[in-house]
């Protein structure tokens, strides 16, 4: 069974967003929800040694994921291969996961009645394909694949380049990893 990841490269990510609006167009999202954005950090440093970094955010397909835990309904569920989505006819939209969640990753869709949140393009990587925010990224900051296979372009960048997560110390084990 694959273990799917993410690795963003932010030596690579140049913060034009293409990423962020290819998610929205593919996966019609409304105009106030976002599965994909990009935090712009900086400039930091002292003249002529400025430097700006973006970080591309998603929803982090954290192995002990506290808004599966929480969910009173089990729309929010988890695959074994680790994406993490969410059974809309069963969401009541009491928006327990959007609290339980510490990387703001769920919204709620008020038309809907239904939390939303990125899935990996689950629906794509079935068949074989990539997510659409990383087929869009021109600069391959963005890399998809399955980190229990060691061929894989995510298992050398994890294992070879010092791969961090976001607020490791909170025990969610992500599956989004950074490079910086
Ligand atoms: Fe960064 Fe790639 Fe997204 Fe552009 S498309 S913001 S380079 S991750
Ligand atoms: Fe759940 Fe938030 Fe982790 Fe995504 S980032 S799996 S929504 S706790």
């Amino acid at each position: 069974m694959a273990r799917y990841a993410m690795v963003l490269d932010t030596r690579r990510c140049v913060g034009c967003h293409s990423c962020t609006v290819a998610c929205k167009v593919h996966n019609e999202l409304p105009v106030d929800i976002i599965y994909n954005c990009v935090t712009t950090v900086g400039p930091t440093g002292v003249y002529p040694n400025l430097q700006m970094v973006h970080i591309p955010l998603l929803c982090m397909h954290c192995a002990t994921s506290p808004c599966v835990d929480t969910c009173p309904t089990c729309a929010s569920q988890q695959r074994e291969d680790g994406v993490v989505f969410v059974e809309d006819r069963k969401c009541v939209g009491c928006q327990a996961c959007v609290m339980a969640c510490p990387y703001g990753a769920r919204t709620m869709n008020h038309e809907s009645g239904a939390v939303q949140k990125c899935d990996f393009c689950k629906d794509r990587v079935d068949a074989g394909e990539n997510p659409h925010c990383v087929n869009t990224c021109h600069q391959k900051a963005r890399i998809f694949g399955d980190l229990d296979d060691e061929t894989s372009e995510v298992y050398r960048l994890v294992h070879g380049e010092k791969a961090v997560r976001l607020l490791e110390e909170l025990n969610t084990e992500p599956y989004a990893f950074y490079i910086y």
